[in-house]
């Protein structure tokens, strides 16, 4: 029996992995196995140790990885794949695969930072703590990757093939098209992936990627992501709001401290911060860029330049590598960052940790929180517990590296920096589809918002919509 098993981002929004299995006899000898995305399940420690299990059917036994995107939570259970025995290729779009080689290295090194962390505070039950997987190790995951573009057809075997289209979400991210033939029945499969804002407005500003989610679909099964499926995003220009917070920060001679993601959240970020300069809608303060992974982002983003939004497009034609532009500062070692205390005058810092877990974004905030001229701004998501959360809650203090320290500066969150669809966008994108699909499967969403969504699709369009659960198997025949 061909079927389709959830292995992951059911019931929760990481460790996004779904398998197709196509074997219909007993021995397993016939047929394939496809991973469609290989994520890290990350957040609560019941999802996290779900990290450490094999997966169902053995790592060895499986053909290949159909690879969305770049975030952790969609490829960041490659290196351990492999780790377990995979050996088979890793389909992905040219930009994934930069990407990739930039993101899973750095998650190997944390994973090894994390264990060591446990074995000196001996935190662990395990002894001695180990890494899920190592930098090295995911550096060799690099290895099995191939390059597919988009639109390309790509057989795998005579009963299963794919394709990718634009999904809108991040640079190279893409939704996959599977087209499977067994027991003499065809049918489609769309895996939605993660799906970027679809601009309903006109001014839907900071969109990296031009294309994407793309519409006409027609799958008879639908796999799709339900992250804010219970959210509506503001729609507002966030220009002139951003304009003014950065102005008033400056007027009181603060500066302002951004934490945010090093790949594609800071690349939008800085693209957004040129352009209000260049229309001289807030002053040519300097701007620093300080982490190591956002350096190499600016250069895979400039690689793939052709995939970015108008807006990106014009200001690298006009203004060249933003790592050339006179503003801004790009601070790759760790002397050069700490510099960056010493600047006593109105700048810009934005830094990782995205959600002040760890990283470089510690320090500036540890120097820069106590003091009421100030400004933190939050432009991405703050999962409960994390320091970003505590600041962004308004608490009085924080804790960074054992210390209390007081939260006297302003702090401010703009929703607006989004990659992902809301509610009314998602059906927005649905109601583009050519046809009805038969079953539409909800996945990468809390259980509220997928079961929201849920009741928004099935009433306002009539479909018939599921919500997938932890290694349901769905027959495919
Ligand atoms: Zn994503």
């Amino acid at each position: 029996m061909a079927y389709l098993q959830f292995l992951g981002a059911a019931g929760t929004v990481t460790g996004s992995k779904y398998l197709i299995n196509t074997r219909n006899d007993i021995s397993g000898k016939q047929g394939m196995q496809v991973l469609v995305d290989c994520g890290l399940f990350q957040g609560p420690k019941e999802w996290r140790l779900r990290n450490w299990e094999d997966t169902p059917v053995p790592a060895r036994n499986i053909d290949a990885v159909i690879l969305t995107h770049a975030h952790l939570d969609h490829c960041g259970w490659l290196p351990r794949l492999v780790k377990e025995g995979f050996r088979g290729p890793i389909y992905a779009t040219p930009a994934t695969i930069d990407l990739c080689s930039v993101i899973l290295p750095d998650s190997g090194h944390l994973q090894e930072e994390e264990a060591r962390f446990h074995n000196q505070k001996r935190s662990s039950k395990h002894h001695p703590a180990l890494p899920l997987y190592t930098l090295q190790e995911a550096e060799d995951c690099l290895k099995s990757f191939q390059a597919i573009g988009f639109e390309e057809e790509k057989k795998l075997g005579p009963e299963l093939s794919f394709r990718f289209v634009h999904a809108g979400h991040i640079l190279g991210s893409c939704m996959v098209e599977a087209f499977l033939s067994t027991n003499g029945r065809s049918r489609k499969l769309l895996f939605s992936g993660d799906i970027g804002r679809v601009p309903l407005l006109p001014s839907s500003p900071g969109r990296v990627v031009e294309a994407g989610p793309d519409s006409n679909e027609d799958p008879d099964l639908l796999v799709m992501e339900s992250t804010y499926g219970n959210r509506v995003h503001p729609r507002d220009d966030v220009r002139p709001q951003l304009a003014k917070i950065i102005n008033d920060t400056v007027h009181r001679g603060g500066s302002i401290v951004v934490p945010a993601f090093a790949v594609e959240r800071t690349q939008k970020f800085l693209f957004l911060l040129k352009e209000l300069m260049e229309s001289n809608q807030i002053p040519r303060i300097p701007v620093f860029a300080d982490s190591p992974m956002a350096i190499k982002a600016v250069e895979i983003f400039l690689k793939h330049i052709g995939e970015c939004s108008d807006e990106a497009q014009q200001l690298v034609r006009k203004y060249g590598s933003p790592l050339n532009w006179e503003e801004f500062h790009f601070a790759p070692k760790q002397d050069d960052s700490k510099k960056i205390n010493e600047v006593r005058y109105p700048c810009i810092i934005v830094s990782s940790s995205g959600m002040v877990t760890g990283g470089r974004i510690l320090h500036h905030l540890m120097l820069r929180l106590p003091d009421p001229r100030n400004q933190v701004l939050f432009i991405g998501f703050q999962a409960p517990g994390t320091r970003g959360e505590i600041i962004k809650n308004g608490e009085k203090s924080v804790r960074i590296f054992s210390d209390p320290i007081p939260i006297r500066a302003q702090v401010t969150a703009l929703e607006q920096f989004s990659d992902h669809a809301d509610t009314e966008e998602l059906l927005f994108w649905l109601k583009t589809f050519k046809k009805k699909p038969e079953t539409t499967f909800l996945v990468h969403g809390e259980p509220e918002a997928a079961s929201q969504l849920q009741t928004a699709i099935s009433t306002r369009m009539g479909w018939n919509v599921k919500i997938a659960h932890w290694l349901d198997k769905i027959p495919l025949d």
